[in-house]
């Protein structure tokens, strides 16, 4: 009797978690399809050097190596911006790095209901990558918006309103950070991911990662993707170093790791040529003005 019980409470528990992943959604090729549907990309073909192909064998099996109307043959260029604190700035000097890495709500709000009324968008890494290597179309005016350091007010005011417009951000978060009640909390980091914000790696402590030895280089790169990969389910390879801290040494171990790119902060766009371990950011402050940034 006692093992029958037993036996019913598992199968329950069994049922439970396959609705909960059913209503959780999908594999990861599956909302990475949806996705690029959303923005009007054409069904990527997986050539054998896409950084894609790894995490892309069933899409690769259903689609065969077929190539896309929308896959860029001129030369590409997209803009990726960098947001750190969503807060007020008045008490900060603009000389200050407070001032410099932060903007006010209502200019956040501002800016993405300019991106949203001029037609842009807002794409995940893994499709930069893909855009960028020509293994996936271009969707209209593609653009990347990115957050460091998981600051509570990235997810109490930037991830709502990304929502509301249907866009999609990428949030580089400090591993070990995920249990302070001042950053972004591991359920909520759950929470965004399913909602199709992209979760990717700053480090595990925020370190700066030129000065570390070996085993701490490698601790700080594959440990922050393992755990981020283990909340999320989703894969991380897209790192952006610490205070802009790196050297060959940190890019190739990065790319050992499973990395496909790197990101600094340099206020121009990005384009096909770069090198994708040292992709250029545009720091966004109150006083940037899209018109003059965004191509
Ligand atoms: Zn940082």
């Amino acid at each position: 009797m006692r093992r029958t019980i037993l036996l019913s409470f598992c199968l329950l528990l069994l049922g439970a978690s396959a609705v909960s992943a059913l209503a959780r959604g999908m594999t990861v090729e599956e909302r990475r399809a949806m996705r690029m549907e959303k923005w009007g990309i054409s069904v990527p073909y997986f050539a054998q050097s896409s950084s894609l192909a790894s995490s892309a064998s069933s899409a690769k099996t259903n689609n065969e190596q077929r190539t896309t109307s929308n896959v860029v043959t001129g030369s590409i260029s997209i803009p990726i911006l960098v947001y750190h604190h969503i807060r007020p700035t008045q008490g900060y000097a603009k000389s200050t790095w407070s001032w410099k890495m932060s903007v006010t709500p209502s200019v956040f709000e501002r800016h993405m209901q300019w991106l949203a009324d001029k037609g842009y968008t807002p794409i995940d890494l893994d499709t930069f990558a893909c855009i960028m290597d020509r293994s996936c179309g271009m969707p209209d005016k593609p653009v990347v918006i990115t957050f460091d350091d998981n600051n509570r007010s990235q997810y109490d005011i930037a991830f709502p309103t990304l929502r509301r417009h249907g866009f999609t951000g990428v949030f580089y978060l400090v591993a070990n950070r995920l249990d302070n009640r001042a950053n972004i909390l591991r359920d909520e980091v759950r929470e965004m991911a399913e909602s199709g914000m992209d979760i990717q790696s700053h480090t595990m402590t925020h370190a700066w990662l030129t000065t570390r030895t070996p085993e701490q280089l490698t601790g700080e790169l594959a440990e922050s993707k393992r755990v981020l990969e283990e909340l999320t389910g989703e894969p991380v390879r897209h790192i952006a170093y610490p205070s802009v801290m790196h050297n060959a040494t940190v890019r190739a171990r990065a790319a050992e790791l499973g990395y496909v790119t790197g990101s600094i902060m340099d206020p121009r766009n990005a384009r096909d040529s770069e090198d994708r371990f040292k992709l250029p950011r545009i720091m966004m402050t109150d006083e940037t003005v899209l018109e003059r940034v965004m191509p």
